[in-house]
C-alpha cells in the first residue's frame, strides 16, 4: 500500500480537473480527496503501489484538454484509515496562481443548444465543466462559484443534481445554470424598456431589417449588424466615429467562413479553439460581404460564436454579423449596463442583454497565421490571464507597457502575467481604466510589485504612471522591449540579432527610433544598424499625413521639378514650404529612423492617401497594392558609420518616384517590399559575419505586414538563419509589457541601468 500527496500547478482550475481526478480515483478504487488550493489542485490518494503508479501516469495523459499542467510533485506520506474518495472545499485564504481565460462554448453544449428536446435548448448561458466564461466573471481565487458573478444565481434542484453526479458533464462545474435558475436574457428598446418577446428572435428580426443592436456578451458590449448589408455597416461606422479600419465579422459556423474566406487546417483549428479569437483570413473573391466591412482590403477578421448568447444571433437567413466593440471609437469597451444605455442607446435599434455582471473588460483577441506560426495582433479574451513562463525567477514588478495598444504585466515566481488589451492611454477613459485594472490585477493574482518598469518615452501616460507609482523605477528602451518579448516567449538562449521595425519609439539617443537592428544577449546590447535619420516634419502630425515623409525623403534631391508638381497637385506647396522652414530652424521636426514612416512616405508618393485616419493605414494600402507576379528590386546602399550600418531611405524613394511613370503601382509596391526584405537579409548577414549570431527575431508593428514578413522570413531562412516572431504575444506595442518585464527583471537583477553601455 502507498499514500501520497500530489500537487498540480498550472491552469488547472475551472477546467474540470477535480471531477476528472475524482472519476479517475474511483475507477481505480483509490481512496483520498482532492481540492483546489493556492497553486492549483492538491490531492491525496491511497491504494496498492501499482495502482497508485498507474494513476499518476494517467493523470498526465488523460487530463482535461484545456488544462495546462505546469508541474506535478508527488510526495509519499504515511497511510491512514479511510474509505472512498471525495472532493473537498477549496483551501481558503490563499490565492491561486493562475485563473483561467474565458473558454468558448464546447461542442456538447452547442449540440444541446440546437436540440429542441434538451432542457437547455436555445439557452444563451449554456456551459459546463470545460466551457464558459472564467476570467471575465471572476472576483477572486480559487475559482469557485461564490467568487464569481454567478454567485447571485442559486442552483435549481436539476442543476444541483448534475453538479453532484460524477458521471455528468457538469459534475462540479462552477458556472452551471439552466433556464430555471440562471441569468435573465432580454431584449429592450434603445431607451432600455424591456419587451415581452423572445429576445434572440427579436434581435434577429431587427438585424435582418438592417437594424443595429447592442449585445452584452462575455467580455463587454458589441455593436452588431448584418455583414451583408452595406448601408447598415456604413451606418455603424458613422455612428461610432470609426476610421477606415476593417470590422470583424462573426460567422454562423465554419461552413459560412469557408464560403467567404480561405481557411487552412491550422486556421480552422484556431478558429474553433476554446480561445475563439478573431483570425485574419484572406477573403474569397466572390464573397458578397458588404464592401464597407473592410474598405479596399482583401482580408477579413473572422470569428465564430463563442457563447450561447452569440449562437442565438444566427439562423438560415442571418449568417454573418459585423461585431465591433461597443464603445465610442478609441474609448474602452463598455461592460456596465447603465453606461451602455447612455452611450450606445442613441446608436442602436435595441439591446440584447442579460443580468450576469461582467467583472473584467476583455476585448476579442486577434491573431493571424503565417508560415504555420500564430502571429499575435491583440491578446485579450481567451488568452488572458494565462501567464508566459520564463526560465528565471523574477523580481516582483509591474511592467507598465507602451502608450498605445497598451497592455501591462505583473510578475510572480517564474510567471509573467500580461493584462488584457487596454487601448490607447492618451484617451482619458482608457487611462483611468488602465489604473483601475492594475489594482484589480494585483489583487487577483496576489502580486506585490516592488519595481515599475517603463518605456523611455517621458510623455507616455504609462511612464508617468510608473514615475508616480511610488515604486522603484527602471526604463527599458521601446524596441529592445519588442525584442525581449520574443526572447521571453521562446526562451531563446544565447546571442540574438533583433530586427525591430515599427512606427516610433523613444531612442536611447533621445531621437525617434523605428528601423532598428540590434545584436547581443541578456542585458548587453548594441544598436548595430538603423535607417538613416530624417526629420519628422511637424512631429506626430506627420503620422496622419504620410505625404510629409514622402516629401522629406525627396527634399534636396535631383527630382525637384516633379516633386513640386506632385505637391502642387494636392495643394500642398504652401504647407510644404512652411514645414521646410520649420525643419531648417529645427522647430518641431525631431529626427527619426522609423520604418513605419518609410512605408507611409512610399505609399503617399504612389498615390495612396495624402492623409490617413489611423497610423498604418497607408502601409496597409501599400501592401494591398502589391502584385506578387511583378519582377525586380530597387538598389540600396548599406553604409557604415562608426561601426553602425545605415540604409538611406532617400535612394529607394527616388527610384520609386521615378518608376511612377514607367510601371504600375502594384509592381512598384512589390519591388519596394522585396527591397526591404533584401536589405534586412544583407544587413543581418553583415552582422552575422562579425558576430556569428544565427538567431534572428523579427518584431514591431511593421511586421504585421504579411508580405514583408513572408519575404523576409523566406530569405533569412534560405541563408540559414533561425527566425523567431513573438507568436501569440502581439508583434505591435501590445507585446511591449512582456519584454519590459523580462528585460527589466534582468537589469534589476544584475544592477544594469544602461544596456547599451558595454560589456557585462
Ligand atoms: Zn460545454
Ligand atoms: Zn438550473
Ligand atoms: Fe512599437
Amino acid at each position: 500500500m502507498r499514500r501520497c500527496v500530489i500537487l498540480i500547478s498550472g491552469l488547472v482550475q475551472g477546467v474540470g480537473f477535480r471531477p476528472f481526478l475524482y472519476n479517475l480515483a474511483r475507477e481505480k478504487g483509490l481512496t483520498g480527496w482532492v481540492r483546489n488550493n493556492f497553486a492549483g489542485v492538491e490531492l491525496e490518494i491511497q491504494g496498492k503501489q501499482k495502482v497508485v503508479a498507474v494513476f499518476i501516469a494517467e493523470l498526465r495523459l488523460k487530463a482535461p484538454s484545456t488544462a495546462v499542467i505546469d508541474e506535478i510533485t508527488v510526495t509519499d506520506i504515511p497511510l491512514i484509515k479511510e474509505s472512498g474518495f471525495t472532493i473537498l472545499e477549496s483551501e481558503p485564504g490563499r490565492l491561486a496562481g493562475s485563473p483561467l481565460p474565458d473558454q468558448g462554448i464546447c461542442d456538447a453544449c452547442i449540440s444541446e443548444f440546437h436540440d429542441p428536446e434538451d432542457r437547455r435548448y436555445q439557452y444563451p448561458f449554456n456551459g459546463c465543466t470545460i466551457c464558459g466564461p472564467r476570467f471575465t466573471i471572476i472576483e477572486g481565487l480559487p475559482f469557485d462559484r461564490e467568487r464569481t458573478s454567478m454567485n447571485e444565481f442559486i442552483l435549481c434542484p436539476y442543476c444541483f443534481q448534475e453538479y453532484l453526479s460524477p458521471d455528468n458533464r457538469r459534475f462540479h462545474a462552477q458556472t452551471v445554470t439552466c433556464p430555471e435558475c440562471g441569468p435573465q436574457f432580454w431584449f429592450t428598446t434603445p431607451d432600455g424598456k424591456e419587451l415581452r418577446v423572445e429576445p434572440g428572435q427579436t434581435a434577429r428580426e431587427v438585424l435582418k431589417t438592417g437594424g443595429i443592436i447592442a449585445i452584452k456578451g462575455i467580455g463587454g458590449y458589441h455593436l452588431a449588424c448584418d455583414a451583408f448589408n452595406d448601408e447598415s455597416v456604413s451606418r455603424i461606422r458613422r455612428l461610432k466615429g470609426r476610421d477606415n479600419r476593417a470590422f470583424a465579422v462573426m460567422f454562423k459556423d465554419m461552413a459560412l467562413i469557408k464560403e467567404n474566406c480561405q481557411v487552412s487546417a491550422l486556421e480552422e483549428g484556431i478558429l474553433t479553439a476554446f480561445s475563439r479569437p478573431i483570425v485574419l483570413l484572406k477573403q474569397e473573391i466572390d464573397s458578397q460581404l458588404a464592401k464597407s466591412v473592410n474598405p479596399n482590403l482583401r482580408e477579413i477578421g473572422a470569428f465564430l460564436p463563442y457563447s450561447g448568447i452569440h449562437l442565438s444571433l444566427f439562423d438560415e437567413r442571418l449568417t454573418a454579423l459585423v461585431m465591433t466593440s461597443g464603445n465610442r471609437s478609441e474609448e474602452p469597451l463598455i461592460i456596465d449596463d447603465r453606461a451602455a444605455l447612455k452611450i450606445l442607446g442613441p446608436m442602436v435599434d435595441g439591446f440584447l442583454g442579460h443580468n450576469r455582471r461582467i467583472l473584467w473588460r476583455c476585448d476579442d483577441s486577434v491573431v493571424r497565421v503565417q508560415k504555420n506560426n500564430v502571429i499575435g495582433i491583440r491578446r485579450s479574451r481567451g488568452y488572458v490571464p494565462s501567464p508566459v513562463k520564463v526560465n528565471q525567477k523574477l523580481t516582483p514588478l509591474l511592467a507598465c507597457g507602451a502608450g498605445q495598444k497598451n497592455t501591462f504585466a505583473l510578475t510572480k515566481g517564474k510567471m509573467i502575467y500580461m493584462s488584457q488589451h487596454q487601448g490607447d492611454l492618451d484617451n482619458l477613459a482608457s487611462f483611468t481604466a488602465y489604473k483601475e485594472n492594475i489594482e484589480y490585477f494585483k489583487n487577483l493574482l496576489d502580486c506585490k510589485p516592488q519595481w515599475a518598469v517603463h518605456d523611455l518615452h517621458p510623455d507616455y501616460p504609462s511612464t508617468v504612471y510608473a514615475v508616480q507609482s511610488g515604486l522603484k523605477t527602471i526604463g527599458v528602451q521601446h524596441h529592445l522591449a519588442h525584442l525581449a518579448g520574443a526572447i521571453a516567449v521562446h526562451s531563446i538562449t544565447g546571442p540574438v540579432i533583433g530586427v525591430i521595425f515599427d512606427g516610433s519609439g523613444y531612442g536611447a539617443d533621445y531621437r525617434i527610433w523605428g528601423g532598428e537592428f540590434f545584436a547581443g544577449e541578456g542585458c548587453m546590447w548594441q544598436r548595430v544598424g538603423h535607417l538613416k535619420y530624417y526629420p519628422l516634419p511637424g512631429g506626430e502630425a506627420a503620422i496622419k499625413e504620410p505625404w510629409r515623409m514622402g516629401a522629406v525623403y525627396l527634399r534636396n534631391s535631383s527630382l525637384h521639378g516633379p516633386v513640386e508638381e506632385w505637391l502642387h497637385r494636392f495643394n500642398l506647396t504652401h504647407k510644404w514650404e512652411q514645414l521646410c522652414t520649420a525643419i531648417k530652424m529645427g522647430i518641431n521636426s525631431p529626427e527619426t529612423s522609423s520604418m513605419g514612416r518609410l512605408f507611409d512616405g512610399i505609399a503617399a508618393l504612389l498615390g495612396g492617401n495624402i492623409e490617413v485616419s489611423y497610423e498604418g493605414e497607408a502601409a496597409i494600402w501599400l501592401e494591398n497594392q502589391a502584385d506578387p507576379s511583378a519582377k525586380g528590386i530597387y538598389d540600396y546602399r548599406i553604409d557604415s558609420q562608426d561601426g553602425v550600418f545605415q540604409i538611406d531611405p532617400r535612394d529607394i524613394a527616388i527610384q520609386v518616384f521615378r518608376d511612377r511613370d514607367l510601371i504600375d503601382v502594384g509592381a512598384i509596391s512589390m519591388k519596394f517590399h522585396r527591397t526591404v526584405a533584401a536589405f534586412i537579409t544583407e544587413m543581418v548577414t553583415k552582422i552575422q559575419a562579425v558576430s556569428d549570431i544565427r538567431q534572428v527575431v523579427l518584431s514591431g508593428g511593421v511586421f504585421q505586414n504579411r508580405l514583408l514578413l513572408d519575404l523576409t522570413w523566406d530569405s533569412l531562412t534560405k541563408k540559414g538563419f533561425q527566425v523567431f516572431v513573438p507568436e501569440i504575444v502581439p508583434v505591435n506595442d501590445g507585446g511591449i509589457s512582456l519584454g519590459q518585464a523580462w528585460l527589466g527583471d534582468l537589469m534589476i537583477e544584475r544592477g544594469v541601468t544602461d544596456v547599451f553601455g558595454g560589456s557585462r
